[in-house]
Parts: C-alpha cells; structure tokens; sequence
C-alpha cells in the first residue's frame, strides 16, 4: 500500500513517528503550516517556522525515504492577532518556493472578521500565484463555518477544483461535494472521524476528489491512521486500486496542481522546474515500487 498523508505536521512528531509511517507504505506527506500551540508574537517567528518547513523538515524526512512538501500560510487563529497579521506581507516571497505545493491552512476558526480577512486575502494569493489553497474547516460550529467558508471561496473566484475544504465529517462533505471543491477527512484516534465512519462516507460518495489525513500534530494523534483507513477499506470490500486511488493518486493529483511535487520513481507533475534540494532522496532505492 503506498500512502500519501496529505496533512500532517511533522514539527510535531519524532523520528520514531517517520520510522513507522516509512514502514506502513507512507513515502510523501504535505505539511501545512499551522497554529503551533504557543501563541507566536512577530512575523519573525513566522519566517523561521516557514524556513525549518522548507528546509531542516524535508531533510529530516528524507532521512527515512519520505518526500515532504508544505503548504504556508497566517493559520485562522493567529489572524485573530494584530501582532501576527503582518506575516500576510511575508508570504509572496515564500509562495514562489520549491515544495511549497498551497496556500495553507487558511479558513475559519471562530469566524471573526479577522479571520475572513486574512481568508480572503489568502485565497487572493492563491489565485495570484496558482497554487491550491488548504481550507481547515473550524471544530465548532461546523456546518454554519463550512457554509460561510464556502461562500468567501466563491467571492474569491478561485476555481473550487484547487481548494480543498479539510476536516470534514458526514453533516459537511455533501456541502464540499456540491461546490465542487476537494473533501479532506482528518482521522483521528477518539474523536472526530475513525477510519469506519471514513468508510461510509466513501461508501455513499465515491473515491472521487477524496483526501485522507492523520493530521498528526502536538495533540493526541496518530500518524497511521491513514495506512488503518486503507485496511478498513479493503475489509469492507473496496479493492486494492480503490485504496491507492484514496490514498496516492488523489493526494497526487490535487497537490500536482502546483506543478511542485517532488515524488518517488516519478516525473514531478505539472509544469514548474523541478530543483531537488540538497539531501533529495532521488534515487534513494528504499523508495522504488511504492510496496
Ligand atoms: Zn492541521
């Protein structure tokens, strides 16, 4: 089984934590830059998380035959700080690098004018720049943040194909599917979504524009459940190519609209340059078949 966690925040985990992703089948993840627990206070610690996201995280994965990406952004909470909000001026410099394959994650948490500000302003650069936009859709007040999410994705002007609305359960998904944007489900260990419940719902809506994430961060989380999701799958009766649909091609074809991933045993999609950095695991043989 050869997975692509497309949401996960390795910052966060241990090398123990890539050690088993590797040997369950993960080869390539995407690291959203996000909130990180500890309340930030200047752009400048913005600019050195985004550059451990593009440089010491990636070489770390590569160390255990994993591909990492990131996508960067002022995450919803933090666009509720003055102090923070100035990193909006930061992100051009940063949309334009290797292996920044989204703008992200961007969308609601408390749904204050703050934060639809920076949304908009987001999804603006996106588009500017070509780049999917990552939506985190907010933990409380689901459905009302979904709805209004999806509303500002409209007035964007984005084409719903390059966003992807995350953290969707089964009152959101039929909202994200008639947008036509892109469905994330995060998998989590007690809460949320379990990889049964994430069954269902690609029983009753199909494989199609399907993500699957651990979302594994500092909280009580676990980077393989997205290997126990494709497991469950297989028990309930979807066959091996269904798995590697939900698990890899999707991830692949929705971050391959940046034209930047940087894959095992393959081409990188889309049309940018490809610049492998400094420690690429190309040609590392650990990464050939995808097992
Ligand atoms: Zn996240």
């Amino acid at each position: 089984m050869r997975i692509f966690d497309p949401h996960i925040h390795m910052t966060s985990r241990t090398t123990a934590d890539y050690r088993a992703m590797r040997a369950a089948g993960v080869t390539a993840v995407v690291e959203p830059a996000f909130w990180l627990g500890q309340p930030r206070t200047s752009p400048e610690s913005f600019a050195d998380y985004f550059d451990g996201l593009l440089g010491w995280e990636p070489f770390r994965a590569s160390q255990y035959g994993i591909s990492h990406h990131c996508t960067i952004a002022l995450n919803p909470k933090e666009a509720n700080d003055p102090r923070c909000v100035p990193v909006l001026d930061l992100l051009p410099r940063y949309l334009v690098k290797d292996r920044v394959v989204a703008v992200g994650e961007i969308g609601f948490d408390s749904a204050t004018p703050e934060e639809e500000h920076a949304f908009a302003v987001q999804l603006g650069l996106a588009v500017e720049h070509e780049l999917p936009a990552m939506v985190h859709t907010p933990h409380r007040d689901k459905a009302g943040g979904t709805d209004r999410s999806i509303a500002v994705i409209r007035e964007s002007g984005i084409d719903p194909g390059m966003v992807v609305l995350d953290h969707l359960n089964e009152v959101t998904v039929r909202r994200a599917a008639d947008a036509g944007c892109w469905m994330g489900f995060s998998i989590y260990p007690d809460t949320k979504m379990d990889p049964d419940r994430m069954v269902r719902i690609l029983k009753e809506y199909g494989t199609e524009r399907m993500l699957v994430n651990s979302a594994a961060d500092w909280g009580h989380s676990d980077p393989l459940l997205t290997r126990a999701t494709g497991e469950a799958m297989l028990a309930a009766g979807f066959d091996a190519d269904d798995v590697d649909r939900v698990l890899w091609r999707n991830p692949v074809e929705f971050y391959g609209q940046s034209g930047r991933l940087e894959l095992p045993d393959a081409e990188p999609t889309g049309t940018a340059e490809p610049a492998p950095p400094p420690g690429s695991f190309a040609g590392n043989s650990l990464l050939r078949g995808g097992g």
